[in-house]
This record gives C-alpha cells, sequence and structure tokens, in this order.
C-alpha cells in the first residue's frame, strides 16, 4: 500500500488510514483463520460487523447486476486451483463442475439489518478479494476528509483511488499498467475524486505444460476467464463498484463488458486491452485519457 496525504493534518490521516487498511484485513482475509470470512466459510454463518456487512451487500447486489459474472462465492474453485495455498493444480472438470454447484448466490440468506449472514449448502464459501480493496479505498477517502485532506492518493496493490485534485489544482495523473512490459504503461488518466481499478490475468497466475493459469475465474466454468481480455481498468467515483467490475468485465470478455458498459455508463467508464494488442477506452474518459500507442473509442449508442 502507498498513502500520500497533503495538509496539515496529513500525517494522522495517513496513520488512522493505514490501521484501517489492518483492521478491514483483519475482518475479510480468507487466509487469516480469526477473520470474520473464515469463520463464515469455517461454518457457513456469521455476524458480519459493519464494513464486512457492506462489502458483502454490494457484492451481492453487483453479483446479480452482473449476471454473475462477479461471483463472491468462488473460494471452493480457488481452493481447488490451490491459489490460497500457493500448491497450484489443475483440477478436472467434473470436480469443477461440482464444486460449482457451491456458488450459487440464491444459497446465500443475508439481512442487511444485522449483518446476518447464512449458506444455504455445506462447503459453500465467500470470497470478497474481488472487491474489499476498492471498498476500502473508497472508506479511506472519507477518512482523508474527515482529518480535512482534501489532496491525496491511496494504492492499493495497483488499486488507486484520488483524493480530491493535486495540490496545485491539477488532476492526479494515474498510469495504467502495461501487462506486456513492466514498468511501462498503456496510458495515463487525469482524475479528481475517482478510484481507478485494474484487473488482469498477468497479476497472478501459475504454469503448468507451459500453458499459464491466472486467478480471475469464470464463474461459469470454474476455469480462469479466456475472453480475449487481457486487462480491465475501471475508473468510477464508487471505488467498490470499480474493483468489482474490474474483474467482472474481464471475465465477460469485451462485447459483453461494451453492452454492460452501454447499459450503466452513468456509473463507470473504462479502458480495456484485448489479446490482440488493442487499447478501447469509453467514450465518459476520451478526454482525459492519453496514450503513446494507438487507441479506439466505444461510443454511447443513442
Ligand atoms: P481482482 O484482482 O479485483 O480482479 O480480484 C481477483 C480476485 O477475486 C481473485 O484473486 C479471487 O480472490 C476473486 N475472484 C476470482 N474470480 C472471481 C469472480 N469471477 N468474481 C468475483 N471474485 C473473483
Ligand atoms: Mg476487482
Amino acid at each position: 500500500m502507498r498513502l500520500t496525504a497533503y495538509g496539515s493534518a496529513a500525517e494522522d490521516a495517513v496513520e488512522a488510514a493505514a490501521s484501517y487498511i489492518e483492521n478491514m484485513d483483519a475482518l475479510m482475509s480468507t487466509g487469516l483463520e480469526t477473520s470474520e470470512i473464515a469463520q463464515l466459510n469455517a461454518t457457513g454463518t456469521m455476524m458480519l460487523s459493519a464494513d464486512s456487512a457492506a462489502v458483502m451487500q454490494r457484492a451481492i447486489e453487483i453479483c446479480h447486476d452482473t449476471d454473475g459474472a462477479f461471483n463472491p462465492l468462488m473460494y471452493p474453485v480457488m481452493e481447488a486451483w490451490g491459489f490460497p495455498s500457493k500448491e497450484y493444480r489443475v483440477p478436472m472438470q467434473d470436480e469443477l463442475e461440482e464444486l460449482l454447484t457451491l456458488t450459487d448466490i440464491s444459497q446465500v440468506q443475508f439481512h442487511e439489518a444485522d449483518g446476518q449472514v447464512s449458506f444455504g449448502i455445506d462447503g459453500m464459501k465467500a470470497d470478497l478479494g474481488g472487491i474489499a480493496k476498492g471498498y476500502t479505498s473508497s472508506q479511506i477517502k472519507e477518512i482523508f476528509n474527515s482529518f480535512g485532506v482534501t489532496s491525496g492518493l491511496v494504492t492499493l496493490g495497483g488499486n488507486v483511488q484520488a483524493v480530491g485534485s493535486k495540490t496545485d489544482g491539477s488532476p492526479w495523473r494515474v498510469a495504467v499498467q502495461n501487462p506486456e512490459s513492466e514498468g511501462e504503461y498503456l496510458g495515463v488518466l487525469e482524475v479528481s475524486d475517482k478510484a481507478v481499478i485494474t484487473s488482469g490475468g498477468y497479476e497472478r497466475y501459475f504454469e503448468e505444460d507451459g500453458k499459464k493459469y491466472h486467478h480471475i475465474m469464470d464463474p461459469d466454468s470454474g476455469y480462469p476467464a479466456e475472453n480475449g481480455l487481457t486487462s480491465v481498468t475501471i475508473v468510477s467515483e464508487d471505488g467498490t463498484l470499480a474493483d468489482a467490475l474490474s474483474t467482472a468485465l474481464f471475465v465477460m470478455g469485451l462485447e459483453n463488458a461494451s453492452d454492460y458498459w452501454q447499459e450503466h455508463s452513468q456509473q463507470f467508464d473504462a479502458v480495456f486491452l484485448t489479446e490482440t494488442g488493442t487499447i478501447l477506452v469509453t467514450e465518459g474518459i476520451e478526454d482525459i485519457f492519453s496514450s503513446g500507442y494507438a487507441w479506439t473509442v466505444i461510443e454511447k449508442e443513442s
């Protein structure tokens, strides 16, 4: 993580933000036996505290909105591939098919009022890894503001949240990483008060028999999503949404992702990189994106 804040209370703001991040990790990390999510996964029921409940609620809502492309119940599948343990393996197709029965969102009972979650099928397990960082960085924006910090930048593992603008009033310049070569970037986005969040298979993967298997699962098949995209960057005022959609649109592939944007263009914009090296940018960020590469605009259909 990298936290930058300007203003007279900047140091206190950064300290508060850092302990908030630690707290969120302690609540939501699947790998930490004592976390609320780990306890939910072990017993199938849990009373979530306010932050984890808020993330769970958005995760379920976005699962419905994306027709299941974002699915917060993929943990059994992640385990089968060995991502949590780092003991990687390629599961058999019938093993995956069986595990996919545990990813049925209608089998989650969630009571918003008190944060009570229960799973309808034994063995169901939640994984908020595709959304938690975006929620956390958007909350940090609020923490910064509560300290009077109106200019700052929050980076959590490649997810960027701009707080206000730079101190001179000009927008933050956020680079979009080039998955092909580390340290280089595809382009730059100029943003104020927005989240810029990227998902791609290149972030975490293992190789077996010369084939790469990455960490973003297609909930329809249980296999790593291979729908022609190399990375998806979402730009939105809603950091939680941006994180979940970066994962979901990567799963959808370009055509379905563009359709989804057409329906929701008021809520977010996106930069897509395809496997063939094409960069596409949705209309709403056309004027704040710049790149040394050629790129195409996805226009709004009337
Ligand atoms: P991100 O880096 O935001 O794209 O999130 C990827 C992480 O989300 C993975 O490491 C898994 O923990 C989890 N995940 C994998 N596939 C999905 C999916 N289809 N929907 C939601 N979360 C997923
Ligand atoms: Mg995500």
